[in-house]
């Protein structure tokens, strides 16, 4: 089970990038083929091709597990907590009311476009977002209404599409919000389309970190925002090698609980951005603005309403409510980080290079100019 935890990102499993060759090539890559495509000894082969089978097998095995996980479960929550489902930003210190949780969810939001730097100039405002792992869609239809754009959502989850197709319908919205099954780490958007990339607490469930931020990065246009709320254990120390033996246990019990795959840092997280050369990363550890979360949750499950919603939502969903006091136990051990990661798509990378291509076009220009002038004299000449 430990296995399951990496140190680093560098320990992340490493696939390709879906990065097209000239989003590679504007980002400043080198031609070295991708290192899935480098040549191995031959011995190391069958071992490796055995490996990636099984890693893919439990990738499915994951990607079902999160989706019948939210076909059971969406319907208990929204009875209970409504369309958002991830954590409300509280004032750090305060005991939240159940009363709270709407605006505590909606704020989430709103901070987190604040921290990301998204502005609400209607020359510069988002005009295409895409919420990566949207639920029932809450915050689509949200950022849809304020920056008047058009998204797109996906889940894993069937029963959230469709839910999220309704409400976006009973709210007049379905023109321009829309809703898919589809899988994070292999968008069905070609590249570089959105101007705001939204991932909300859906970053844990990515057996792949790496192939995740690299997928947000790909669909993302040039100048683009990208936002990642997410679960996160905590960094590591310089002198360790990995997390405590309690810590991973701990952790694996809530993998079990809630379909998540390896947990990674916030550390992880800007090694990664940085290799795929995004620009203006930023963190935050907000940890302690969520701490009111969980245990108004657990409240009201424990509502005679909560109850009875839960004991007809199945099994997956019965499991993860009783692992609810171990986030709790997580958070207060510094264990588990409730971090915000934000970046852009830089805007000059592309400038730059598209006018150093223009140089070089002109250069070729003007030295076929030259060779062509300079046969002309000898021809003359003859
Ligand atoms: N962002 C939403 C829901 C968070 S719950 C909100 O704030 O309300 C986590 C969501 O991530 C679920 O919708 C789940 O289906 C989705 N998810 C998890 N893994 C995914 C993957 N590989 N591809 C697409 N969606 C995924």
């Amino acid at each position: 089970m430990a296995a399951r935890l990496h140190r680093h990102a560098s320990e992340l499993p490493s696939l390709p990038l879906r990065l097209s060759a000239s989003r590679i090539r504007l980002l400043g890559a080198t031609n070295r083929p991708p290192s899935a495509l480098r040549l191995r000894p031959k011995s190391c082969r069958p071992a490796r091709v055995m490996a990636a089978a099984a890693s893919a097998t439990a990738e499915e095995g994951l990607k079902k597990g999160i989706a019948e996980f939210y076909d059971q479960s969406s319907g208990l929550w929204e009875d209970i907590w409504g369309d958002h489902m991830h954590h409300g930003f509280y004032d750090r210190g305060v005991t939240a009311s159940i009363d709270d949780h709407r605006a505590a969810q909606i704020r989430m939001i709103e901070e987190a476009l604040r921290f990301a730097g998204v502005s609400d100039d209607p020359s510069k405002k988002p005009k295409k977002v895409v919420d990566v792992g949207c639920g029932i869609g809450g915050s689509s239809r949200y950022l849809a209404k304020k920056y008047e754009a058009q998204c797109q959502g996906i889940t894993l989850s069937p029963v959230q599409a469709q839910r999220a197709h309704n409400l976006a319908v009973v709210e007049g919205l379905a023109d321009r919000v829309t809703f898919q099954v589809a899988d994070a780490l292999e968008q069905p958007f070609s590249d570089g389309q959105f101007s705001l990339v939204w991932s909300m607490e859906s970053g844990e469930h990515m057996p792949d970190k790496k192939k995740f931020v690299g997928e947000l990065a790909r669909v993302a246009a040039p100048g683009a925002t990208i936002i990642i709320v997410t679960w996160c254990h905590r960094d590591l120390l310089p002198s360790e090698d990995s997390l405590l033996p309690e810590e991973l246990n701990l952790l694996n019990r809530i993998c079990d609980a809630y379909y998540l795959p390896s947990w990674c840092s916030a550390a992880d997280y800007i090694e990664i951005a940085q290799s795929l050369s995004l620009e203006n990363i930023k963190t935050a550890d907000w940890s302690e603005n969520v701490a009111p979360f969980w245990p108004a949750v657990i409240r009201s499950a424990l509502t005679w309403q909560g109850f009875t919603s839960l004991l007809q939502s199945g099994w997956k969903a019965i499991k993860g409510a009783l692992a609810m006091p171990l986030m709790i136990e997580g958070y207060n051990k510094k264990l588990i980080k409730f971090a915000i990661i934000t970046c852009h798509v830089e805007l000059y990378l592309y400038m730059l290079t598209e006018s150093k291509i223009q140089h070089e076009c002109g250069q070729r220009r003007h030295h076929l100019l030259a060779l062509v002038a300079t046969a002309g004299g000898f021809y003359e000449h003859i």
